[in-house]
């Protein structure tokens, strides 16, 4: 496998970030993932937006512009003959003797991967995902795409253990997102919800698509949060996320979401998004 590092395209066995690496010692930087369809990136230009802005909030300089961004990636894609899976940026503040307070002039560390993997075609998805709920132990500024997911592994792993796929994590009873995604529901009255942007969440790529669709499509939805026990009395749960796309739950902390199924809009988003993102 090819991966990038600082502007050298090479064999990821020969790859090597040095140990005072500020991303290494301290979680100090920021990351983004995109979908590859086709060949094609999913939505790139949000997630290059996103990381641009991650990259402001948190005061690391944009190491490069869009169209070199782009062409990196696309580089990147072809030389893994990459037709689907997903691409990985990482920009870290730099290297430097370990210290907290950091120097104005560091050069930001770049590492780009590919993952070749199903994403259309989803092992889990005939099943539907199970969910468990855990606390949000994660700091106050979830909407920066911060590489320090302390929280996420763990939550994740509590997932794993239980059996489960996703982990809802969820603060004073009302859901704030899943450990890598994003969370929706569909009340009894077919009100399709999921939380406003704001700092206690990832502004999701996958679900602004997603509310764009659900607009075109002539359906409504309601931005507010919600709590676990709405979202076990729901007649539909789902996440999204670049690489999920958009995935049905089926039960949450054990108890079935609706009949026990993946639900019918769930499904219906994912296949209209798929369709938008292939389109030729
Ligand atoms: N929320 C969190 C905490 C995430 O880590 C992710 C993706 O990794 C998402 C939401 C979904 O974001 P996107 O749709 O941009 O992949």
């Amino acid at each position: 496998r090819i991966v990038y590092l600082n502007g050298t395209f090479l064999p990821i066995e020969e790859a090597r970030i040095p140990v005072m690496d500020r991303g290494f010692l301290f979680g100090d930087g920021i990351y983004e993932v995109t979908a590859v369809l086709d060949g094609r990136f999913a939505d790139n230009e949000a997630h290059l937006r996103r990381l641009d802005r991650s990259l402001g909030e948190i005061g690391i300089p944009n190491p490069h512009t869009v169209a070199e961004w782009t062409a990196i990636q696309n580089e990147l894609v072809a030389r893994n003959n990459l037709t689907e899976g997903l691409i990985y940026i990482e920009v870290t503040r730099g290297v430097q003797e370990r210290d907290f307070a950091y120097p104005a002039n560091l050069a930001p560390t770049v590492v780009m991967f590919t993952q070749a993997k199903p994403v259309r075609a989803n092992a889990g998805l005939a099943k539907g995902a199970s969910v468990i709920t855990v606390p949000d132990l994660r700091w106050a500024r979830r909407d920066i795409k911060s590489v320090a997911l302390l929280a996420q592994v763990l939550a994740k792993q509590a997932a794993v253990n239980a059996g489960a796929n996703e982990a809802w994590m969820v603060q004073d009873g009302v859901v704030t997102e899943g450990a890598s995604s994003t969370a929706f529901i569909v009340t009894e009255a077919g009100e399709l919800i999921t939380r406003p942007l704001s700092h206690a969440v990832l502004p999701g790529i996958t679900r602004g698509a997603v509310l764009r669709l659900v607009a075109g499509n002539g359906l409504t939805f309601v931005e507010r949060t919600f709590t676990v026990e709405e979202a076990k009395a729901a007649k539909e749960a789902f996440f999204t996320s670049a690489s999920t796309i958009v995935m049905p739950v089926v039960s949450i902390d054990g108890t079935p979401i609706g009949d026990g199924r993946p639900g019918r809009l769930a499904l219906q988003l994912r296949e209209l998004y798929i369709e938008a993102l292939t389109a030729r």
